[in-house]
């Protein structure tokens, strides 16, 4: 690591009112929003910041549901900050802001591609790593575990270089940050020859699914499974790596189910769902029943990332993989003693274990169980009684999606906190990059 230099502040700044995030569940009024053009430019701005004794928060797409990326003092957005800077072998070297969709259309030029993607691909990649934000695949970590190397400002406004070949276990914490260690500038990826997936989605009991779930998440390389609440029907998706020739979608079939079917029908039937509550069963029994096979061949960022247009709230909690099929009954059976209807399915995916100290799935191969709500319809009486059924499994929750934890049962669930915090010390002493939501999981 070598402090870099700063140099005088130039990025613009704009007085705004506020800021929100997708799911508008999470709302702030930044003093001021930096659009930094370059790694000097965020230095400037914490140095700034330090100096003045105030709070500076990075924020990417803004697609968490915590609080995560909000502030009410120094909001800096890397937007400007997306090229992707040198390309060796399968080493990518990228500015921290670009979205997961740019830089998967820059890595297909290039013979590339990220190895795993989660539902959507709008995030940064700042933000979707610091969240440890997955996709599914038994043998596949989060997109974090694809990063080699870490540009950093920390909270001084000082400029750090690490990579895994120097110092891997400072790499490896701030991989994971949460924005809690500093405002990543640039990161050096591992990526993979792009490649295709053969897409096959069909609708299937769930009991069988869960019966089979050892050898339903073996089967493909990327398997997930969705259900509706209180229905015994699974929409299974396999996504197997394949190199038989293209089949994509026609577009017209494309629009059809990712658009008319996913958002647009769905979307007015929960609004409708939202207006008449007694209408949800029949309305969620009817999309499950709809739900027809799909059967495709197509590149794999398109694959695995669709057009999400009916906003959500979320929690997502990762448990040892083994303990899906009873956590998931569990969730059911909580479900229809529910004094109010939920709208939305629950998903089902998996990830492997990995190394990042932060990292939900840290030590251990996980199950993820993700539960959604409708805006405007109760939830916290639902994913409050959900996650006590996950505490049952330690669970994690995804750092960007609610929960109700505090550090002190963080610091219990993960095994090298007390070294992640010590680490966090040492990047940011007096705590510029702190927010409400850090100050809950971070203490
Ligand atoms: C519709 C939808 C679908 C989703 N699907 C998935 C999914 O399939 N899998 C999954 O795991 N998650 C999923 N998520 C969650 C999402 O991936 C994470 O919340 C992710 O963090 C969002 O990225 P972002 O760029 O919007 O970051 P933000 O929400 O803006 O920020 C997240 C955190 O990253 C920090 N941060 C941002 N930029 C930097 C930086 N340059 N340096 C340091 N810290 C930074 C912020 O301060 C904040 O703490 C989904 C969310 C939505 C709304």
């Amino acid at each position: 690591m070598r402090p870099g230099r700063r140099r005088a502040l130039t990025a613009s700044v704009r007085a705004v009112t506020e800021v929100r995030n997708w799911a508008r569940n999470q709302t702030c009024s930044p003093a001021v929003i930096e659009r930094p053009t370059s790694t000097d430019q965020v230095a400037a701005v914490v140095a700034a910041a330090h100096g003045a004794g105030r709070r500076v928060k990075a924020i990417g797409a803004g697609h968490s549901f915590t609080g995560a990326a909000m502030t009410d003092g120094v909001s800096v957005s890397l937007d400007r900050l997306d090229e992707v800077l040198a390309v060796d072998g399968d080493l990518v070297r990228v500015r921290a802001g670009i979205t997961l969709r740019a830089l998967s259309e820059r890595l297909h030029d290039q013979g590339l591609a990220l190895p795993n993607l989660g539902d959507i691909d709008v995030q940064s990649l700042a933000g979707a790593t610091a969240t440890a934000t997955h996709g599914t695949g038994r043998a596949l970590g989060n997109l974090a575990t694809t990063i080699v190397g870490l540009e950093l400002v920390d909270g001084r406004g000082d400029v750090h270089r690490v990579d895994l070949d120097t110092d891997p276990d400072t790499l490896k914490t701030l991989a994971v940050g949460v924005g809690g260690f500093g405002i990543v500038t640039e990161v050096t990826l591992r990526a993979v020859p792009s490649f295709d997936l053969h897409a096959h989605e069909v609708v299937e009991p769930l009991a069988d699914v869960l019966g089979r779930w050892s050898e339903f998440i073996a089967g493909a390389d990327h398997a997930e499974f969705f259900f509706f609440p209180g229905d015994d029907r699974a929409l299974t998706k396999r996504n197997r790596r394949t190199d038989e020739p293209p089949r994509p979608p026609s577009k017209a079939a494309y629009v059809r189910d990712k658009y008319l079917f996913e958002n647009v029908a769905f979307g007015l039937a929960c609004a409708v769902g939202r207006r008449v509550p007694s209408l949800v069963p029949r309305i969620t029994g009817a999309f499950a029943a709809a739900a027809s096979e799909r059967d495709l061949i197509d590149r794999s960022d398109r694959v695995f990332a669709s057009p999400r247009r009916v906003r959500f709230v979320e929690m997502e909690y990762g448990i040892p993989v083994d303990a899906v099929p009873e956590a998931v009954e569990r969730v059911q059976a909580l479900i229809r003693s529910l004094h109010h209807p939920v709208l939305l399915p629950i998903e089902v995916r998996c990830s492997a274990a990995d190394d990042l100290p932060l990292s939900t799935a840290y030590g251990r191969d996980s199950g993820w169980i993700a539960v959604h709500q409708y805006p405007g319809m109760p939830f916290e009486h639902y994913f409050d009684t959900v996650e006590r059924i996950m505490d049952d499994y330690g669970g994690r929750p995804h750092w960007g999606k609610l929960h109700g934890q505090t550090a002190d049962v963080l610091r219990e669930r993960y095994p090298r906190w007390d070294d992640a915090m010590a680490l966090r010390d040492r990047f940011d002493p007096d705590r510029t990059f702190a927010n409400t939501y850090l100050e809950r999981v971070f203490g």
